[in-house]
């Protein structure tokens, strides 16, 4: 039987890109989703006032502008200067 991550919903079949294993029995929690829990408590552990609402809405954007760097490397130039124009899908 293979599980799914609640975390981020990757499987057996479908691992986290930078390679993931299952942390548990149940299958339930991945490494990368582990790792990432472990470095959220350190940070809230840390924080004066640790507002995870804030935290994801950051990450959110960074995430974008990540996935948005990644599309400009695979694009071609057409879709360069698509998106350079505005990016009108
Ligand atoms: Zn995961
Ligand atoms: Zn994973």
């Amino acid at each position: 039987m293979s599980g799914t991550c609640r975390f981020c919903g990757c499987s057996e079949t479908k691992p986290c890109l930078c390679g993931c294993a299952w942390t548990d029995e149940k299958q339930d929690l991945c490494s990368n989703c582990l790792e990432m829990i472990r470095m959220l408590a350190d940070w809230a552990c840390d924080c004066h006032q640790p507002s995870s609402v804030l935290l994801a809405r950051e990450a959110k954007l960074l995430y974008e502008k990540a996935r948005a760097a990644d599309r400009l490397l695979v694009a071609t130039p057409e879709e360069v200067r698509t998106l350079a124009a505005g990016g009108a899908r």
